[in-house]
């Protein structure tokens, strides 16, 4: 069964919507390599991969409630412009997230004057959404990181990757980065499997996602010092008994940051892309902590399922949070130079044909 836990909706305080600015700045960081990617690749036979007749297809996967994802369109659809020069095609662009996003908030905020047609497509993007060969352009940004679901094995008191009073692998035994890794290399091998039929040839796949270096072990290097905080709030809790030791136990967050090596692999093993570009951006970041608002813009959904019950209720999530609040006072912010974080990954793929 696919999981699904969508970014906070609305325009609230708590919001994706008003909290995704390190997700923009990545992305801004990232923007050279995609307009470069477009431009060099469709540069080499457009009128094959979008004959004059037809529009040109875009698709955001995980495109959550904006604004970054309309930023990135109006970044695709100017590169693919220029390419095109004075015979540009019209523009059909599809808003792809989880059923459970708040596509309302995506359709009320797009922008007035888009020079491009809209559509919302709900679903997993590790299944088919689109039919064969209908895409010219498909793009994902933050979003490839989170698995179908937590590996089985980690919340299983008799495995060897049982990941007690943790919510994360790192730090944590070899065995749980591995079960997660195995899962995300399932995860991605559906992704892949999936845009390689939509996909159309030449088409091309752009990636920004959250990465390691290529020789860490998961749990070396991973979102972990961004997490580490939250982390901590939760075994407080339930050392103090506010949570049971049982329901930290069984909660472990289904992220994942690959390694270029580790996505090269699984490439390679679909066999339908070329790979153009694969690295890791420079740690550009200025030193920082995850404030309670990304946290919550983050995170309420999938903490509010495993941790709200009949017994107790709202009030719960709001403790978390507030006490996570109190929590980073006392941490010192994580430094760029620090390389047990997690840092950018770029991948730009092209359909063979
Ligand atoms: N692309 C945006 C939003 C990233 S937030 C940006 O860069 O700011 C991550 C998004 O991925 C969330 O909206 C989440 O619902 C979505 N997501 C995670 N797993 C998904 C899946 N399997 N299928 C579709 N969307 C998914």
């Amino acid at each position: 069964m696919e999981e699904s836990f969508p970014m906070t909706g609305g325009d609230g305080p708590y919001s994706y919507a008003k909290n995704s600015n390190l997700q923009k700045e990545a992305a801004e960081n990232a923007k050279a390599l995609l307009v470069a990617a477009i431009t060099k690749n469709l540069e080499i036979n457009k009128q094959k991969i979008c004959p004059i007749s037809s529009s040109f297809r875009i698709v955001d996967f995980g495109c959550s409630t904006g604004p970054n994802t309309f930023i990135a369109v109006d970044t695709i659809i100017e590169a693919v412009s220029k390419t095109f020069h004075d015979h540009v095609p019209e523009f059909h662009v599809f808003f792809s997230d989880h059923v459970s996003n708040d596509f309302n908030i995506l359709f009320t905020n797009l922008p007035k004057d888009r020079t491009y047609f809209a559509a919302g497509v709900p679903g997993s993007f590790h299944r088919r959404l689109f039919p064969r060969a209908s895409l010219n352009l498909a793009y994902s940004s933050h979003a490839l990181q989170w698995l179908s679901k937590t590996p089985a094995e980690v919340e299983d008191s008799s495995s060897p990757a049982f990941n007690k009073g943790k919510i994360f692998y790192a730090k944590a035994a070899e065995q749980v980065g591995e079960a997660y890794r195995r899962q995300h290399e399932e995860d991605m091998a559906s992704f892949f499997n999936a845009r390689s039929e939509e996909l159309a040839p030449g088409g091309l796949l752009a990636i920004l996602m959250s990465g390691r270096e290529d020789g860490s072990s998961p749990a070396q290097s991973s979102l972990g010092p961004f997490l580490a905080p939250l982390e901590s709030t939760l075994v407080d809790m339930a050392n103090e008994g506010v949570i049971s030791h049982e329901k930290l136990d069984s909660f472990n967050l289904p992220i994942f940051s690959p390694s270029p090596e580790e996505i090269r692999k699984i490439i390679q093993k679909n066999g339908c892309f070329e790979i153009s570009r694969l690295e890791l951006q420079p740690r550009t970041f200025r030193p920082m902590i995850i404030t309670p608002e990304q946290c919550r813009a983050g995170f309420e959904s999938i903490i509010s399922k495993h941790f709200n019950d009949n017994n107790n209720n709202q009030n719960i999530v709001d403790q978390i949070f507030s006490r996570y609040s109190k929590k980073i006072e006392g941490c010192s912010p994580i430094s760029a130079d620090d390389k047990s974080i997690a840092t950018g990954l770029f991948l730009s793929l092209k359909r063979k044909s």
